[in-house]
């Protein structure tokens, strides 16, 4: 494979959740590192990374289709470097291999290291450190940095519950050093960012393996502090860790928004043990109401599976009776998929597919009710909004994009004005169950 000094263009492609997509992040910065350039399309890169997600049978077979059409480039031009990394990507490299073919290089997400050991083989970096210098200049910091931000606070996670991947590829929890989180948060804001969101798989678990009392709460009042940070969110966070103290800090600090991703998975008693969550129905309610009485305005948000092995419609019922009860701002909702090497694995996938289909759409039906109820109601109301996009919901209308502290989608019609990272008042006109339309008052 060619090893020369000219400049390597990168190509990144992303399935998953938030934390593939900070991943991908940290893997374009260490590429940018070391000179490589982001390439205008994918035919066109030396290195096309592909950052899976394993947590749905349906992203793993969007992974191996991708690998699949990407051999067609590879035949045209057998220098490129092909590189899986994300959640499919198992400690077991010989057995990832096997599932997932065709790969140049594969690493594990938490573990750039792997990354830049197998680059180095095949693209040596100059040993002159004037070539080096040279390199990095050119590379520089050309990525455009937006007014929102996500800035990983930790990894891995240390709880088992039985339908979940994430443990088995990211590893035991780890969390990030405060002052390298909060140096990183006010680099951000100095480059223009207006909103930092900290995210980790159990991010209100942070701080835990530092076993010094440190915790999200005092992390967040931290990060609160930095002059011209407008907004601050996080995510995920898991329902047995959600604190007192933190509770308070979030209903008292004023950049934190009203928003908190608070995933439940089911409302039914025997399906949440089964999955192994560690808290009842009537737990997560009792939050629910702590969250809503410390912080009355606070829009929650969640998970859902459907169809868990062994779930009845009865069981199912109560999951939908949840919903009505909390009343959620967005719900995230999958049919459930067995993941090998999970608990649930090894037991029956006993809910017929079309069963689960089914129960997938009367959920959603019922959220979109929810949604749109919660929408009416901010109808002809003004709220804030930052501008986050120049992304239009409908192709005939230039609009802007932005949220709410809600974390609601709001867009407004494109002006001469350049809103790009502004914090509007919006007054909403129109509404729909995933988003609402209005101008700026
Ligand atoms: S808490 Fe979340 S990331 Fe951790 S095992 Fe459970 S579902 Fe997976």
């Amino acid at each position: 494979m060619a090893s020369t000094v000219d400049t390597k263009r990168y190509w990144i492609w992303t399935v998953g959740c938030q934390m593939n997509k900070v991943d991908s992040d940290r893997v374009a910065e260490t590429m940018r590192a070391r000179g490589y350039i982001p390439a205008e399309r994918e035919e066109d890169a030396d290195i096309v990374v592909l950052n899976s997600c394993a947590v749905r049978e349906s992203a793993e077979r969007r992974v191996s289709g991708k690998l699949g059409n990407l051999q067609q480039l590879k035949q045209d031009r057998p220098e490129t470097l092909l590189v899986l990394t994300g959640c499919s990507v198992s400690p077991d490299f010989e057995a990832t291999r096997k599932r997932f073919k065709g790969a140049d290089i594969y690493f594990q997400p938490t573990r750039l290291d792997q990354f830049t050991e197998a680059l180095d083989k095949v693209w040596p970096l100059p040993s002159d450190p004037g070539i080096m210098a040279c390199w990095q200049e050119q590379s520089g910091d050309t990525e455009e940095q937006g007014p929102c931000a996500y800035v990983p606070i930790s990894n891995g996670c240390d709880k088992l519950c039985t339908y979940c991947i994430v443990p088995y590829r990211r590893g035991r929890e780890k969390s990030r050093p405060v002052f390298d989180i909060v140096e990183e948060c006010g680099s951000l804001v100095k480059r223009g960012v207006k909103e930092i969101t900290l995210v980790g798989q159990r991010v209100n678990a942070y701080g835990r393996d530092f076993k010094d009392g440190t915790d999200l709460a005092d992390l967040l009042t931290l990060v609160h502090d930095i002059p011209d940070l407008v907004r601050l969110r996080f995510l995920t966070s898991y329902p047995k860790d959600m604190s007192d103290k933190l509770i308070e800090t979030v209903a008292g600090l004023d950049k934190v928004c009203e928003h908190i991703h608070l995933p439940v998975q089911s409302g039914s008693n025997a399906v949440l043990e089964n999955m192994r969550r560690g808290y009842s129905r009537e737990d997560y309610l009792a939050l629910a109401q702590r969250i809503r009485r410390a912080a009355p305005n606070l829009a929650l948000s969640t998970d859902i599976i459907v169809g868990f092995p062994g779930e009845t419609e009865e069981q199912y019922a109560e999951t939908l009776s949840l919903l009505e009860e909390v009343r959620f701002s967005t719900v995230y909702v999958a049919a459930y998929s067995p993941r090998p090497g999970t608990l649930a694995h090894r037991w029956e996938d006993d809910v017929p597919k079309e069963v689960k289909k089914e129960r997938l759409q009367r959920l959603d039906a019922l959220q979109q009710r929810i949604s749109m109820e919660q929408h009416q109601m901010l109808k002809h109301q003004v709220t804030e909004v930052l501008i986050d996009s120049a992304q239009s919901e409908r192709k005939d209308l230039p609009q802007w994009r932005g949220r709410t502290r809600q974390n609601r989608l709001v867009f407004v019609p494109r002006g001469d004005q350049d809103l790009l990272g502004q914090t509007v008042t919006v007054r909403i006109e129109k509404v729909s169950p995933f988003a609402m339309q209005g101008a700026v008052a």
